[in-house]
């Protein structure tokens, strides 16, 4: 059944520690035509500064996917995330694989990226949650810069307009945020946890070759929120198990395996 979850054996959750290295930008919403943030301020400028979970989820997916299309997984392109955002610079290190059209419900089994991170017809197997700091507002103290505004479509300077770039200093700030996965597949979890630390690389943090700084994502150790009565495994050997398991799923190539058998419709 698309949608819902019929019957909840498993629901696993691990706590996520962001730290700001070097000056990270802020996003304000004002006079920002750039939205390459993670950190914005939710309320406008006097309120305390987050990373929203669903940032953090768009950049873990896209990594996901990098990732796994290069293993030869056969992996969608979902609607939300364009090819524009791609060209955009989100993923600098990782470079991407051809993609299929979007899953479709109607096909037996979607791609790997949509039974973790769902589309418009499945749920999500995982949820980020929005990452806040312990500080109150007036406790994070940001400087302003002013840069020309680029069009990043064309490289180009957007009108010549000047856009105020906010920034937390580095090295003293850190978001705590909780990741839940249910009903998980073992690799999702193991995907989940192993693709967090590599943010950093993903040109997450955004601005760095204006000078700014990064995220270092730690995630924590794998807790239990509820599980089958019957596995007796450790919080601790599970974790590892679902490890092992995504680093099979990223080393293995599958193409064509009856398994992915997603429709790759007029080839
Ligand atoms: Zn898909």
């Amino acid at each position: 059944m698309a949608g819902g979850f019929h019957k909840l054996e498993r629901i696993v959750s691990l706590e996520v520690t962001y730290k700001t290295h070097g000056y990270v930008s802020v996003h304000t919403g004002l006079g920002d035509s750039v939205h390459d943030n993670l950190v914005i301020r939710e309320g406008g400028e006097d309120s305390r500064p987050i990373i929203p979970g669903s940032s953090i989820k768009g950049v873990v997916r896209s990594l996901v996917e990098s990732i796994l299309a290069q293993a030869g997984k056969q992996i969608c392109v979902p609607f939300p995330c364009s090819p524009t955002e791609r060209r955009a610079g989100r993923i600098e290190h990782i470079p991407i694989a051809p993609r299929l059209t979007p899953c479709d419900w109607r096909n037996a089994q979607p791609c790997h990226a949509c039974q973790l991170f769902g589309n418009t017809q499945q749920r999500s197997r995982v949820t980020f949650h929005d990452a806040k700091t312990i500080l109150s507002a007036e406790e994070v103290t940001t400087l302003t810069r002013r840069h020309v505004a680029i069009d990043r479509e064309k490289g180009t300077q957007f009108g010549g307009a000047l856009m105020a770039v906010e920034a937390v200093p580095g090295d003293e700030l850190e978001f705590v945020s909780l990741v839940t996965l249910i009903n998980p597949d073992p690799w999702m979890v193991g995907a989940v946890r192993e693709t967090l630390p590599l943010l950093r690389h993903a040109g997450v943090g955004a601005r760095k070759s204006r000078g700014y700084g990064d995220l270092i994502v730690t995630p924590g150790a794998v807790k239990f929120v509820l599980h089958p009565a019957n596995d007796l495994r450790t919080e601790a050997v599970y974790q590892e198990e679902c490890i092992q398991r995504w680093q099979a799923e990223r080393a293995t190539v599958t193409l064509g395996s009856p398994e992915r058998s997603v429709s790759t419709s007029g080839s």
